[in-house]
């Protein structure tokens, strides 16, 4: 947090490019970078490009691709010029930590629902519904590419939590490990 890059709205990548040397090797050094932080999900402004693509994915019980619903997995993805739009009006408080901003934990309201247009690694263009904890990930991280934090999203700042306290107070036996995004 404070590199300009971080307050920048990201340039989007020409579909034509997707599939060049460079940004696959980006995409794969992404996945890489939020693996070896634990993150669930990594945004390109976050290694300071600033290009329109982010990756995520969390398989909590170490099962690939869990569904969304279900739980706090989230599918592997890679998503390229999301654009996204709410279903419905319903928000829901959850949670949210950020790798770019280190130690600290908030709730932070998002919709429940939402519909993704992006391109995937290959190229194609997708259209994909995400509920619970995938939409939470997506609006999330495509807030990056529009230079926002999840700070900014927040109602107020009484539930800002270091991540010590957050362990001791608010991640009770049945909480889910909340994970850096
Ligand atoms: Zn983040």
């Amino acid at each position: 947090m404070g590199h300009p890059v971080l307050r920048a709205r990201a340039r989007p990548i020409e579909p034509a490019q997707i599939g060049s040397p460079r940004i696959q090797q980006l995409i794969d050094d992404m996945f890489e970078t939020m693996q070896e932080y634990q993150g669930v999900g990594l945004a390109a402004p976050q290694v300071h490009l600033s290009l329109r693509v982010f990756v995520a994915g969390f398989a909590p019980n170490g099962d690939d691709d869990e569904d969304e619903e279900s739980g706090r997995g989230v599918p592997r993805m890679a998503l390229i010029n999301p654009e996204i739009t709410p279903i419905g009006a319903e928000l829901v408080e959850d949670w949210e930590g950020c790798l770019s901003i280190p130690d600290i934990r908030g709730r932070v309201p998002r919709s429940r629902e939402i519909l993704v247009k992006a391109y995937d690694r290959r190229g194609k263009r997708i259209e994909v519904k995400a509920g619970g904890f995938t939409a939470r990930v997506i609006q999330h991280e495509t807030d990056h590419l529009d230079g926002v934090l999840f700070l900014d999203r927040m109602k107020s700042f009484q539930t800002l939590t270091f991540l010590d306290e957050f362990g001791r107070y608010w991640s009770g036996p049945d909480s889910e490990p909340v994970k850096v995004e």
